[in-house]
């Protein structure tokens, strides 16, 4: 029995370890929950440097709006979020009851009970993409322009998908180029942006390989979803092998939305057609968490032109 109980140890320690576990010490400080994360100034300085690079890379008349991370549930709800991705969405819950009510949750958790069967939902949830609060803007200001519109977007998004992965988190930064217009407008952005993106992971010393992807659209009609988004080709992603080949990480993605927004949001191109969107979206925690995969710790001894790219000193 004793015997048994002492080996126990050596069990745990031969769990197998993932392979990026060993930079979190030198990134992130626990908060307490899988996939949030204080982060260290040197994870952070890199990351700021990596957005300074990809604004480098702004194309002439891009509009820059920065969101915060909590974005209307109403427009959310009316982008169709809940049809694709309900189980990935956090919603901003609050006491909404009277004094009394709220004074009666918070005696119930004094007490040692669960204060929180007293929270409704609010006009808020958190943001899961940067772009969704773009396109009622957009909306707002009449028919595109020829050639449309592009913007600059940024937002620290929620996803509820805990791990124990780095690449995986729960709150994460998200940087997008989008693009409302007519099907070519969207379709030359797209075209530019998997050039321009792969020329960027070439100058980080990443190693990458672009391929067309799916969405992880919720339950069984979501599968036919993501089979036809594959058949279509609306998806790419840039993944970079941080564990094996065979299971990469995407670090940006390409999108071709169609005229879903333009349709949902009545925005009409310069021919009076329901807009096309696009977007090309940076994963900007992944791609740091990629560069220190990769290049290691210590920033000092990264290669020259990586360096130089980022312009660090
Ligand atoms: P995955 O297939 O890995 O779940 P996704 O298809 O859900 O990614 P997108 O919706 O295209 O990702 O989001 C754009 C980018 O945001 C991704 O390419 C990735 O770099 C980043 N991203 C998405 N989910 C996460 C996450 N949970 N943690 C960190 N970064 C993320
Ligand atoms: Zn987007
Ligand atoms: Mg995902």
């Amino acid at each position: 029995m004793n015997v048994a109980l002492r080996s126990a140890p050596s069990i745990v320690a031969a769990q197998p370890v993932d392979p990026l576990d060993h930079l979190a010490a030198h990134l992130f400080h626990p908060l307490g929950a899988d996939g949030v994360y204080a982060r260290t100034a040197l994870y952070e300085g890199i990351v700021d440097k990596l957005a300074a690079l990809i604004s480098r890379h702004r194309e002439a008349g891009t509009e820059v709006m920065r969101f915060p991370p909590v974005m209307s549930r109403a427009q959310l709800e009316k982008s169709g979020y809940l049809k694709s991705f309900p189980n990935l969405l956090g919603c901003v819950c609050g006491l909404h009851g009277t004094e009394q009510d709220i004074n009666a949750a918070v005696s119930r958790f004094d007490a040692g009970g669960d204060w929180t069967t007293s929270l409704s939902p609010a006009d808020l949830v958190l943001s899961p993409a940067a772009c969704y609060p773009v396109y009622p803007i957009a909306a707002s200001r009449g028919p595109l322009p020829a050639g449309g519109l592009r913007f600059d977007v940024a937002a620290d998004c929620f996803r509820r998908e805990p791990s124990k992965h780095l690449d995986r988190l729960q709150s994460f930064r998200m940087r997008e180029y989008v693009c409302i217009g007519a099907p070519a407008d969207v379709a030359a952005f797209r075209e530019r942006w998997m050039v321009k993106a792969q020329a960027i992971a070439r100058d980080l010393g990443l190693a990458f390989r672009v391929d067309t992807a799916s969405d992880p659209f919720f339950g069984r009609v979501g599968r036919m979803k993501a089979i036809s988004q594959q058949q279509q080709a609306l998806k790419f992603e840039l993944l970079v092998p941080l564990r094996s080949e065979e299971s990469p990480t995407a670090c940006m993605s390409f999108n071709y939305h169609r005229e879903h927004f333009g349709v949902t949001w009545g925005i009409d191109d310069a021919d009076g057609a329901p807009a096309h969107t696009g977007c090309v979206a940076f994963g900007m925690d992944r791609l740091a968490v990629a560069l220190f995969a990769t290049h290691g710790i210590d920033t000092s001894a990264w290669p020259a032109s990586v360096r130089e790219v980022l312009a660090l000193d």
